[in-house]
């Protein structure tokens, strides 16, 4: 047996996040951020090129095993939300002999519900902010909270739009709380979305049969916890906890009668997850978590496992550059 060379030691591999994948042209909802579906394709294209695509399978070897074969870079491709589209993208990847994994919030299939953030982005996608924060005070007043301590308000000429969608999300998020924030959107999008689309569910998310082809095509699939929350910045009960993060895992897996190993935490940055000794201590259900810190992976933190989000404005170049610069970071 040969000695590991030690640049073979150091090869790991990158792992990437996509979220909404959109129409080129004569989109429903246009203001919805993602990547285009063309320059998705393209953004494939240059992976394959640069790097040695590798399944979740793979990673779990190389988990066990610490080494890959060769000197190239892996890349695993994951996307979360369970996202209509991703039928599309797995149909796509599927062309490319890629074999991606994504992360399905449970609520979509179980309740035929969509998951938190989704509502805020076709909400104000649809309607813009100030039909939005009018649902939003509606809601609180049916839920008996108090307005003037929950309100957030947005003046068209003063505010800074990006700003404020960022404000409304961050407080879902981190400061209405898990049962009211999910309690609020939910009356948000009965009392707009499904009203206007009484098919939304199916426009915004996966169904059932789309995943079952999806597994079918080869492709992988994990939890991102029921309703979309962020684990570590929210106070869950041993009970919600269970709900969020292991039930759907059994969930999943009488469903599509496939093994679930594998978890995303929704938001994924360092206020969201939980470190690898916290998760194990409340769970072992998972043998990879996922994150989105911008790291390579070489292996020895698999419950904490980094992944780039390519974002709305990024393109084949300015993927390409910010990969590298990931990489060059984890050397020196
Ligand atoms: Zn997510």
């Amino acid at each position: 047996m040969s000695t590991q060379s030690k640049e073979q030691q150091q090869i790991g591999f990158l792992s990437l996040c996509y979220h909404y994948i959109r129409p080129d042209n004569d989109d429903p909802f246009s203001r919805l951020m993602g990547t285009k579906i063309t320059e998705f394709k393209n953004q494939i294209k240059m992976l394959k090129e640069k790097f040695e695509m590798i399944s979740l399978d793979d990673v779990l070897e190389f988990i066990n095993a610490k080494i890959f074969e060769n000197n190239k870079y892996k890349m695993l491709l994951t996307f979360d939300d369970g996202l209509s589209e991703h039928y599309n993208a797995a149909k796509i990847l599927k062309q490319f002999d890629i074999k991606a994994t994504f992360f399905i919030p449970t609520c979509i299939l179980k309740e035929r519900l969509p998951a938190n953030p989704m509502i805020i982005h076709y909400v104000i996608a649809k309607y813009g902010i100030e039909k939005f924060l009018e649902e939003f005070r509606y809601a609180l007043k049916k839920l008996g909270l108090e307005i003037k301590k929950y309100d957030i308000t947005y003046v068209r000429e003063d505010n800074d739009v990006w700003k404020k969608i960022a404000e409304i999300k961050y407080n879902f998020k981190y400061k209405l709380g898990y049962k009211i924030s999910r309690e609020i959107l939910l009356h948000i999008y009965q009392n707009s979305l499904l009203i206007e689309y009484p098919n939304i569910l199916e426009i915004i998310h996966l169904n059932k049969e789309q995943i079952h082809e999806m597994l079918e095509m080869g492709h992988r699939i994990g939890v991102h916890t029921h309703t979309h929350i962020s684990v570590a910045a929210t106070s869950l009960s041993d009970s919600d906890f269970f709900n969020e993060i292991v039930f759907p895992k059994k969930y999943l897996e009488d469903e599509f009668n496939v093994p679930i190993k594998s978890f995303s935490y929704p938001f994924g940055e360092r206020k969201d997850y939980l470190s690898s000794m916290r998760f194990l201590n409340k769970t072992k259900e998972y043998d990879l978590a996922f994150t989105v810190e911008e790291i390579v992976n070489f292996g020895n933190t698999p419950l904490e496992i980094g992944r780039y989000q390519p974002m709305s404005h990024d393109n084949v170049r300015t993927l390409e550059n910010n990969l590298s610069n990931i990489i060059k970071k984890n050397i020196l």
